[in-house]
């Protein structure tokens, strides 16, 4: 199948003009960038500093919508602060005050997404329901930031059941944030199942596989 057809098969899949979709572009060329947004895609996911900003210097001048979403350490924080729209992937107060110091003042808000936690596993990434929540209760603080919602990496299952469950805690912790702050993204549904998600109540699919292809 074509770039094209991929694409434009993922949004018959979506359906839903409230979903955003961001076309996970990590481990792909610049090239296959350029011809999605010349299909009209706008927001796109990186998750590797060095090689993200490359491609966002060498695409400068484009309307695009990027977004970081692979794990954060300390030192990528400027990066992330100097060259990125949106953060997905932030788990504590430690790299939120980094982002909104090394946030420049001429520039827009940073967009944040909180990573919600899923399952109990020490070596998986994000916070818990109750950690999230205390986040939110304090985020004013961030004047450089901007609180959008929340962000999750469910296990991968392909039985529906699974997803499903998965998807409904991250559909409650997002209500529960709501009730807190005003916040209007919940970037959950990947490949697999971003049918299920949407379900759940997922307003951001991320898609990397079925739009590119595999990554070289
Ligand atoms: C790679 C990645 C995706 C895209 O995954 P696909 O299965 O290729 O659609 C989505 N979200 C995050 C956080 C990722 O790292």
């Amino acid at each position: 199948m074509s770039l094209e057809n991929r694409y434009f098969s993922v949004k018959n899949r979506i359906n839903n003009e409230s979903v955003n979709l961001l076309a996970v572009s990590k481990k792909q060329p610049i090239e296959k960038i350029s011809s999605l947004y010349n299909l009209g895609q706008r927001m796109f996911g990186e998750s590797y500093i060095q090689e993200a900003v490359t491609k966002i210097e060498s695409l400068e001048g484009l309307d695009i919508q990027w977004h970081f979403i692979g794990p954060i350490q300390s030192n990528k924080t400027k990066y992330i602060a100097k060259y990125f729209n949106w953060v997905q992937s932030v788990d504590s107060h430690k790299i939120l005050r980094r982002l909104n110091k090394q946030r420049n003042d001429c520039q827009s808000k940073l967009n944040v997404l909180l990573q919600l936690k899923e399952g109990e596993e020490e070596s998986k990434r994000g916070l818990h329901v109750d950690e999230l929540l205390d986040i939110c209760a304090s985020f004013k603080e961030y004047r450089k930031l901007k609180l959008r919602g929340l962000m999750s990496i469910p296990a991968p299952t392909s039985i529906r059941a699974e997803q499903l469950a998965q998807f409904k805690l991250c559909g409650n912790a997002f209500q529960a944030m709501q009730k807190i702050v005003p916040v209007d993204t919940l970037s959950i549904g990947m490949s697999n199942d971003l049918e299920t998600a949407i379900e759940c109540g997922s307003t951001m699919v991320r898609v990397g596989t079925d739009i590119f292809g595999k990554r070289v």
